[in-house]
């Protein structure tokens, strides 16, 4: 099922966490319209960016979250998030152009995070929206600091 012109419902959805583990990942009627929302936001990224957008995770049932050991409050578990990278981008490339669309007034999102830059083809973009109670606008990267995650505020790579 195609949800957009170039995101199918099958990309949104996957999950090698649930395949592996024979885990559900069906989203609900409410989810479902969440992803078709995120699907959206994704295809202005890769109209803005002119390169295809991969997908590593977007959609995770409760079940699937757990297994990932996703915080309950993830936007992933809601549909409302993805993990991205741009085709020809690196994962700070991308998420500067993100940038670049928002102060252009093209996107408005949630979080977005530059996730463990430190890791070069390893790192991603994790870019989350909320629908119903007002985008924060938080822009943050996500480094690996003595075995932990910790979070700093802005871009860093
Ligand atoms: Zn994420």
């Amino acid at each position: 099922m195609q949800i957009t012109e170039h995101f199918s419902l099958a990309e949104l959805t996957r999950s090698d966490t649930a395949k592996r583990r024979g885990l559900n990942n069906t989203p609900n009627a409410n989810e479902l319209a969440n992803i078709k929302k995120t699907a959206a936001e994704l295809e202005k990224i890769r109209a803005y960016v002119e390169a295809p957008i991969v997908v590593s995770s977007c959609f995770r049932s409760a079940a699937v979250n757990r297994a990932v050991g996703g915080s309950s409050t993830s936007a992933h578990r809601y549909g409302s998030a993805a993990d991205i990278d741009a085709v020809g981008y690196t994962s700070p490339e991308l998420a500067r152009k993100i940038l670049e669309m928002r102060d252009k007034g093209l996107i408005k999102f949630d979080q977005l995070i530059l996730e463990f830059p430190e890791r070069g083809a390893g790192a991603w973009v994790h870019i989350g929206f909320r629908w119903n109670s007002g985008m924060r606008n938080q822009v943050l990267t996500a480094k690996t600091v003595k075995g932990r995650t910790v979070y700093v505020a802005g871009l860093q790579s």
